[in-house]
């Protein structure tokens, strides 16, 4: 089911999409600009599930940081929407995008 009011669920192509099927989708974080996967539903995925959709955020992980990358899966902003980011190794947001206490 959707919810009408989540920002996942609402799923607004605001960034760079990288990939979707039917039950999940990968784009841009809007916030830290780092790969994320999304599940289409509103819930968490069971174990089986999750463990498939990180594969696939990882095959996107791989190839756009090949020094390594890590798995974020707390969901900070939005807990109830099961989403995951991947992030660069030793880092937290993609380098394309500078920390906001750091622009100049
Ligand atoms: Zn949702
Ligand atoms: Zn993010």
């Amino acid at each position: 089911m959707r919810t009408a009011d989540c920002l996942l669920c609402s799923a607004e192509r605001l960034t760079t999409w990288h990939f979707e099927d039917e039950r999940c989708w990968v784009a841009d974080c809007l916030v830290c600009a780092t790969p994320m996967i999304v599940w289409r539903e509103h819930g968490l995925p069971d174990a089986e599930l999750e463990t498939a959709l990180l594969g696939v955020l990882s095959e996107h992980a791989s190839a756009r940081y090949p020094d390594g990358f890590w798995i974020d899966g707390e969901r900070r902003r939005i807990p109830d929407h099961w989403h995951a980011h991947a992030r660069p190794a030793g880092g937290f947001f993609d380098p394309s995008r500078s920390a906001p206490w750091a622009a100049t």
